[in-house]
């Protein structure tokens, strides 16, 4: 298969490709050749990235060599990459190298990106056939028109007015344009503070980082009552309902424990429609284990490794451990609650075979439902730095240590734990049926 041409960009931003190269990906830090299973035409509502001062790597087909791209016909360019749409997983990381004293990358994630037959390709999978984030499927005009009219229905409700003046009107929010249209899953945030210091936290980044957060946090904590306001009519009204706590506009809700607890009693006092769920570092099992009893029916806890080591390099916990997180998940099984995880993949980490194993034996261990499998959204190399990949990288030498390939991951999991369900959203309730992903069905709270 011939493979797409290198794409790169000039010093302004036009992407362009350049005919006499191959594109090639990165797995880790090492430049790798896609193949035609590892490549998709580029989905609709991905966006494409200029990387300030990063030097493209190419293949050249004649030379068979990776080659860096500095110049192209006597003017400068520069690597560049692609922000995928929601559902879609990377299977490689754009290929550049960074010169001494460039500046840090956002925090998006950067796949690689080629052209061919006059179409941009992405090196990814899509994980998740879910349309609740497609870009397709948003009338921005109804979007504008069905906001404002849930600003006139909630006028006191100090979240609805986060949801709609911030989260749809100035950042453009999938979840919270959704809550605005009434359907599937509505975002529920609540906590302006966190018991972790993420590395790559999307909602809080010291000035030293050179990084700004994608997103301010929410500097109030809602009353019980805010919150079942406009939740309980989401999920008696809403097709393939779910309202979910934990958003990326805050910290981590499980420090909002008791008001979300109360909140969840009063919902489920008001319908049994639909799911409860929450997105959470799983910091705090004993809070867990309050919400399940309050009727929490499913939980996603983020996740950048199975292994302690690079878990607590990343999250830098502050007053919990690594097992809290494992304990919270066990409880919700206890519980035979729904859990999946937001595994953070990382092209040259994810498929290494020492990550591999390592969440193959938490699987095996808390038996958990699904996996929901999510591009880390950071500067690759300052994530390599953080976490001291490179040794894993120099190890890669030796054939025991080679990443498998993530698409190889999927399979590999998949026929291992063949009830696991993949995917990048947190299922409604027509998804999970009872019988199916280790699942047992849905049990009536102990109020
Ligand atoms: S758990 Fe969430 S809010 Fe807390 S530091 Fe990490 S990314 Fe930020």
């Amino acid at each position: 298969m011939k493979l797409p041409h290198l794409v790169v960009s000039d010093r302004d931003g036009n992407i362009f490709e350049i005919p006499e190269l191959s594109m090639a990906g990165m797995s880790l830090n090492a430049p790798t050749l896609p193949t035609e299973q590892e490549l998709i035409p580029l989905p609709y509502g991905s966006d494409l990235y200029l990387l300030p001062e990063r030097t493209a790597v190419g293949y050249d087909p004649r030379r068979k060599e990776f080659v860096e791209v500095k110049e192209y016909h006597g003017e400068p360019v520069f690597a560049a990459a692609a922000f995928m749409a929601p559902a879609y997983v990377q299977v490689y990381r754009s290929a550049f190298a960074t010169p001494a004293g460039a500046p840090r990358l956002s925090l998006y994630s950067y796949t690689a990106v080629g052209w061919k037959n006059g179409q941009f390709y992405a090196a990814g999978k899509r994980i998740d056939p879910d349309l609740r984030q497609d870009l397709s499927t948003f009338n921005l005009n109804l979007v504008e028109q069905e906001a404002r009219r849930m600003l006139r229905r909630y006028p006191q409700n100090r979240l609805t007015g986060h949801l709609i003046r911030n989260c749809v009107f100035r950042y453009g929010c999938p979840a919270a344009r959704n809550f605005a249209l009434g359907r599937w899953e509505c975002p529920i945030p609540t906590s302006p503070g966190c018991n972790a210091a993420c590395v790559g936290c999307i909602s809080e980044q010291p000035a030293e980082t050179g990084v700004r957060s994608t997103q301010d946090r929410l500097d109030f904590m809602p009353s019980v009552e805010e919150i079942v306001e406009f939740t309980v009519p989401h999920l008696k009204n809403a097709p393939r309902a779910v309202v979910s706590f934990g958003q990326g506009c805050e910290g981590e809700p499980l420090l909002a424990g008791p008001v979300i607890k109360e909140a969840i009693k009063e919902i489920r006092r008001c319908t049994d429609r639909g799911i409860i769920n929450i997105n959470t570092n799983a910091s705090r099992p004993a809070a867990v284990e309050e919400l399940c009893k309050a009727g929490l029916d499913s939980i996603r806890v983020s996740l950048n490794s199975a292994q302690k080591g690079y878990y607590e390099a990343y999250y830098r916990p502050r007053h919990y451990t690594f097992e809290d997180v494992l304990e919270s998940l066990r409880i919700m099984r206890r519980y035979n609650r729904w859990a999946s995880i937001n595994y953070f993949v990382f092209p040259g980490f994810t498929d290494h075979p020492a990550e591999v194993s390592a969440l193959e034996r938490l699987i095996g261990e808390v038996k958990i439902n699904m996996i929901q499998a999510r591009n880390l959204n950071i500067d690759p190399e300052w994530y390599i730095e953080e976490l001291g990949l490179k040794e894993l990288a120099a190890s890669n030498g030796k054939a025991a240590a080679k990443p498998i390939g993530i698409l190889a991951w999927i399979e590999r999991i998949s026929q291992k734990f063949p009830w696991i369900k993949w995917g990048y959203f947190n299922p409604p309730r027509e998804e999970m049926q009872a019988g199916h992903y280790g699942w047992e069905g849905i049990r009536k709270p102990t109020l």
